[in-house]
């Protein structure tokens, strides 16, 4: 059923037109020049302290304005119910608006006006890592979860968006935004704002903030970890290592800008460690602690490789589905593989991740039913794209000198189509025929068991690499076993580069 609520914003209101005057000159987006069309025509300010206010403005807006309260992302649909409309205003005054919280859309009545401003708050008592929160005094939250935009006609036109978060003074904002400056406000000197110019939607979007009085910052090189005052005491190991990681990857991978880490409370100890990694950045949640476990190490390693292999966002629903085991299983292959070559997994380690994703693959319910969907479906992509990437690594072992599966993911990250439209099957089919021989064996795998999806055999896929897979029994953990034999495929696996 369709709800929808209109209101009608009378003189009553009236008072809180001052929210939204004419643009004030101590904020950036007065500075900008528009000597491009849609430069600087959507403008955000976010101002936070125990509360989350956004205001959206947008200069020039045509007779009806749609701006769209933020819906699926992170695997929850409920992101819309945590966002209070509070006003809609233009020069002249409070605008009529309606919302249709079922189409998450908000229709403005914005004839004559030169520009709309849309007030909201973000409700900041989620419990769940997607949403919005405020955690120990600092606010985190993921910008999908919280942004309400324009359409996609008017956002795909943008450039140069203005963001200007305030908060009291004492605060630290950590964002993947690109920071232009910090200073006090000139109309109230306990704020400092925070000023940012986002180049383009997809940075506005796929990013995150995290603010408060109780962090501490740490940079090591092009990289900076954000933590809890509270949480980790000395952040130093930890900042040491994550640094170590991005240096391993960028010198294979091609050196990125600056990256920002952010650490958050571990919530829930029974579900594994668990991260996000973005373009521009990653989260992780860990616990209280200065020694990293090897499952710790092996989450920063995996987050840290998305800066170069992440998810982005592509609206071919599909494309993301069908090459959703590159995203994470492929990364974590790179990941347990960079770990055993920087010495922080052995040998056995490294053999034991294998064994262990392929055990998850088989035991898991989704394997045999492609239509579930969930966690068991999601877990399904990691695992099985871990073992495709191993066999597409043996591959590359057994026909070239020196090409590995590293050398054709450089050259897939830098092809025009990965970064637009994003990975699609077919991109990746082709790219890989250009670094691997296609004969009987290479293209029937990739034809079966990428294309079509057939259920994988365990002992095949390891025995091309002289392994044998020894199932999971009774309470003997899964285990993979190196065979006795001249110049055996698994040795070239484990030769460091
Ligand atoms: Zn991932």
């Amino acid at each position: 059923m369709r709800f929808l609520i209109l209101i009608f914003i009378c003189s009553l209101c009236a008072c809180s037109s001052s929210v939204a005057k004419r643009l004030d000159d101590d904020i950036l987006v007065g500075g900008i020049e528009s000597e491009k069309k849609y430069k600087g025509l959507l403008w955000y300010n976010v101002s936070l302290d125990t509360e989350m206010r956004v205001g959206v403005r947008l200069l020039n807006p045509p007779p009806q304005t749609r701006l769209f309260l933020p819906m699926n992302w992170g695997g929850r649909s409920d992101l819309a119910e945590r966002i209070n409309i509070n006003a809609a205003e233009g020069p002249k005054g409070p605008l009529a608006f309606t919302i249709d919280r079922t189409e998450g859309v908000i229709e403005i009545d914005t004839r004559d006006a030169e520009w709309v401003q849309l007030q909201y708050t973000v409700n900041l008592n989620g419990t769940d890592r997607v949403h919005p929160q405020l955690e120990r005094g600092n606010i985190f939250a993921f910008v999908p979860s919280f942004l309400v935009r324009p359409s996609s006609s008017i956002l795909d036109k943008l450039i140069d968006i203005p963001i200007e978060i305030r908060t009291p003074k004492n605060w630290l904002v950590v964002s993947t935004w690109p920071l232009v400056h910090n200073k006090q406000s000139i109309t109230n000197t306990d704020e400092i704002i925070w000023s940012y110019l986002v180049p383009n939607p997809s940075q506005l979007v796929d990013a995150f903030i995290n603010a408060g009085p109780q962090l501490k910052k740490r940079t090591v090189g092009n990289v900076t970890i954000v933590t809890n005052i509270k949480q980790f005491e000395k952040s130093k190991p930890l900042a040491d290592f994550v640094f170590e990681i991005v240096n391993a990857f960028s010198k294979r991978f091609g050196s990125i800008g600056e990256t920002k880490v952010v650490v958050r409370p571990r919530r829930n100890h029974s579900e594994g460690y668990i991260g996000m990694g973005r373009r521009g950045g990653f989260v992780i949640e860990l616990d209280e602690l200065t020694d990293l476990e090897k499952e710790a190490k092996i989450l920063i390693a995996h987050e840290a490789f998305h800066l170069w292999n992440g998810h982005s966002l592509v609206s071919d629903v599909d494309a993301v589905a069908q090459t959703r085991w590159f995203k994470e299983g492929l990364t974590e292959y790179v990941a347990i593989k960079k770990l055993y070559q920087l010495g922080y997994l052995t040998r056995m380690d490294f053999l034991d991740e294998l064994a262990a994703g392929a055990s998850a693959y088989w035991s898991n319910p989704a394997r045999s039913k492609p239509t579930l969907t969930g966690e068991d479906a999601e877990a399904l992509s990691y695992d099985r794209g871990m073992l495709l990437a191993f066999a597409i690594d043996i591959m590359f072992l057994k026909t070239s000198s020196s090409a590995t599966i590293e050398t054709w993911l450089v050259a897939l990250t830098q092809t025009e189509e990965a970064k637009s439209p994003g990975y699609t099957t077919a991109l990746l089919q082709k790219s890989l025929f250009e670094h691997i021989p296609l004969n009987p064996y290479t293209e029937s795998f990739w034809q079966r068991f990428v294309v079509g999806k057939q259920t994988l055999n365990l002992r095949d896929i390891f025995v091309e690499a002289d392994l044998h897979y020894l199932p999971r029994r009774f309470n003997r953990a899964s285990k993979l076993i190196e065979l006795e034999k001249k110049d055996p495929i698994y040795e070239q696996l484990f030769s460091l580069p």
